[in-house]
């Protein structure tokens, strides 16, 4: 090995004003290297003290009387610190609610309603070829069961939906349109700003889907004019398995905007148990059923951190990890053939790259047998996931030397 590449890690660690963040992650002083902080989130000790607590003294103590004394407004509560937290938002526009996957069909499903009793020209609903299978699954499904139509974006793998892919798919048959901020497999990091300014332009709606971003990159859903959007946050926010995603829609759309599953909770007046449902004012009306208090938790130990430490400094943390990944890439594996199957500016990249070679399914397998985490996306795809709060520039030197190591090992000799 380079013996330089040591030498920056240790360097670009020792300088790294985040870095005694990492030590309140649950077993981060382990030779363990995660690099899949994109897909489940470490969680932090602090968690665990929380859940044990809720347990005993609020479920356990108060029962049933939580409900009224705190639990119905927390998916408000934490909706709100997300938003003033992580997406530009100001409160009022956020809410936790159910799975990203559901989120998606709820605020894709109201804003294509809307379009079309606005204008029974915008059938279509614009989404790239190459977006996360949920949200592809979820705009066919609502175009099937609405008549409307699906327009893609022809997108490549590599890189992601690019403003001038949505210019040319955008006119006036458009009626919503969901890109995901940062792409699931390239890490791509769309020009949010820019496409929602050309998806106005052309009178439609956008439905942001920032799983892959939010608490990584900084967002500005209320500069940038978000219409709607959903994430996940059990991503970068480490709310752990299954933890209930959020959706954000800009003020000026609440009274347009219902979502098709009614259910009491989005109901005006919760407890009248009316005859008929009228949606509530507000964030309130996008919610169904019971919101999933347990599951929640977990998501405001993290944003205290982020809030702590500001997206602006995790976002430079994070430019600088996949930077030095690259980096390494370039010396140590490069040379077995491996390829980047990412944006090389970093402006144009969001937390994590994602590495090609024909072996990395094998690769990945030998790797989580020796606690060398990433993650393999078909077909033959290593994504390396670099979280700003809880991954040091040396772990991440370790896991890719692994990587490389193993492909060495793998790679028949002729
Ligand atoms: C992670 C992710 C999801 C996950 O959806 P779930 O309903 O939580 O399974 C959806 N879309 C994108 C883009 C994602 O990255």
């Amino acid at each position: 090995m380079n013996p330089d590449l040591a030498a920056t890690a240790d360097a670009l660690d020792a300088a790294d004003p985040l870095r005694a963040f990492r030590d309140l992650f649950v077993a981060a002083g382990t030779g363990l290297v995660y690099f899949d902080g994109n897909s489940l989130g470490r969680p932090l000790t602090s968690t665990a003290g929380r859940l044990e607590r809720f347990v005993r003294d609020e479920w356990g103590g108060r029962l049933i009387r939580g409900w009224d004394e705190s639990w119905m407004d927390l998916p408000f509560a934490i909706g709100d610190e997300i938003g003033r937290i992580a997406l530009g938002a100001a409160p009022g526009q956020t809410v936790v609610g159910d799975s990203t996957t559901v989120l998606l069909y709820k605020l894709i499903r109201a804003a294509l309603e809307a379009q079309m009793a606005r204008d029974s020209a915008r059938v279509e609903i614009v989404v790239g070829t190459d977006d996360f299978p949920t949200d592809r699954y979820v705009v066919e499904g609502i175009a099937a069961e609405r008549g409307a139509r699906v327009r893609w974006i022809d997108v490549d793998r590599a890189g992601g939906v690019t403003a001038e892919g949505v210019a040319a798919a955008v006119g006036e048959t458009t009626a919503v349109v969901v890109v995901s901020h940062v792409a699931y497999r390239s890490g791509h990091l769309a020009d949010a700003a820019r496409i929602t300014e050309i998806v106005h332009a052309a009178g439609a709606l956008t439905v942001w889907d920032l799983s892959h971003s939010v608490g990584s990159v900084p967002i500005h859903a209320d500069t940038w004019r978000f219409d709607a959007a959903v994430g996940c946050t059990y991503k970068y926010l480490n709310g752990g398995p299954g933890s209930p995603a959020f959706a954000y829609v800009a003020n000026r759309h609440h009274a347009s905007l219902t979502q098709p599953v009614q259910g009491w909770m989005g109901a005006a007046d919760v407890f009248a148990m009316g005859p008929e449902y009228r949606p509530a004012d507000g964030m309130r009306r996008f919610l169904s059923g019971t919101p999933p208090i347990l599951g929640m938790l977990a998501i405001e130990d993290t944003l205290a951190l982020i809030d702590d430490a500001g997206m602006p400094a995790i976002r430079e943390k994070s430019i600088e990890l996949t930077t030095f990944a690259l980096e390494v890439v370039v010396e140590e594996l490069a040379p077995l053939g491996v390829e980047v199957a990412s944006p090389i500016e970093a402006a144009s990249r969001g937390g994590h790259v994602t590495l090609r070679h024909p072996l990395m399914r094998q690769v990945t397998a030998a790797l989580w047998r020796r606690d060398v985490i990433p993650d393999y996306r078909d077909p033959d795809g290593l994504r390396i996931g670099l979280s700003p709060l809880s991954t040091s520039f040396a772990e991440t030197l370790t896991g890719l030397l692994a990587v490389r190591d193993t492909l060495l090992r793998l790679i028949p000799a002729d």
